[in-house]
């Protein structure tokens, strides 16, 4: 048993519900973030729950199983994660008091819930995202960032505070990384950061000799391209997956992904679509 959260899409703000067992005028968000149904609530207000069953069972399956399909999101979800389970929960709300607590972080501290519903506000978002990446550089160690495969759990790079990837420097391009992210630097491009991305090679080197390697960013969706893919395994045509983290603050790191990084796509999830993200 361990926390989940969601963040739901905005196609019911924009208009863009398929029609349902209930009109579209009759849906509206309840107070924990989910679409409800006003005739649906009124007759459970006004109904025992044998009767409600008898007259208005079959709607309220239907209703149910709708909303798990009413638009391109899945769930009606924009964003979904399992955040941890209990101990790495613990261990985050620790992590936060011994850096400051709630006079540093006043709204981390508070973020996670105690239990496993409620909602937390989208008006909140955005200053708690600067609240979590203080706490990251501040927990982590900047000297000791590294760069880890997904599958292998292979240290492709270990990174002092500032470096180059020795084996994608081009004239045109160079690939750092600086504060727990690896940037990607282009000509002609803005630059692109991410802590988590996945490398595709493609089959064959283009007409000038380079491995022009496809990288799709995990946290902000940006795709960009590097001249040579990274790692030591790298394979024509191979995809692979990697994330930043950091040696010295392992706690803020379990499994594969951190904690805090999927707090992040959260925060990120609920600035973006105004929702909160509701816990579950
Ligand atoms: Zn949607």
């Amino acid at each position: 048993m361990g926390l989940g959260a969601t963040v739901r899409c905005r196609c019911f703000e924009e208009g863009k519900l398929k029609p349902g067992p209930v009109p579209l005028d009759d849906l509206y968000v309840d107070d924990e973030g989910y679409l409800a149904s006003r005739k649906l609530d009124a007759a459970r207000k006004r109904l025992d729950r044998r009767r409600f069953d008898a007259r208005y069972g079959q709607l309220e399956k239907e209703f149910y199983e709708r909303a798990e399909f009413c638009c391109e999101h899945e769930d009606g979800e924009y964003s979904s994660e399992s955040v941890s389970n209990i101990a790495g929960c613990a261990q985050f709300r620790s992590l936060v008091k011994e850096a400051g607590g709630e006079s540093e972080f006043p709204l981390l501290s508070k973020l996670l819930p105690q239990g496993n519903g409620g909602i937390y506000p989208a008006e909140k978002a955005a200053a708690t995202l600067v609240e979590l990446d203080r706490f990251i550089a501040k927990v982590a160690d900047v000297d000791e960032w590294v760069l880890c495969d997904v599958e292998t759990d292979e240290e492709v790079w270990v990174s002092a505070q500032c470096g180059s990837f020795p084996l994608s420097i081009a004239p045109y391009e160079e690939v750092w990384m600086v504060g727990g992210k690896i940037c990607f630097y282009r000509t002609g491009c803005d630059p692109v950061e991410t802590t988590h991305f996945k490398q595709i090679m493609p089959e064959a080197p283009d007409g000038k000799g380079c491995w022009r390697t496809k990288v799709i960013c995990f946290d902000t969706g940006a795709v960009t391209e590097t001249a040579y893919a990274l790692g030591s395994k790298a394979n024509p045509g191979v995809e692979r997956e990697f994330y930043v983290t950091s040696k010295k603050a392992p706690f803020l790191y379990e499994g594969k992904y951190w904690t805090a990084e999927r707090i992040r796509r959260l925060l990120v999830a609920s600035i973006e679509t105004g929702n909160p993200i509701r816990w579950c």
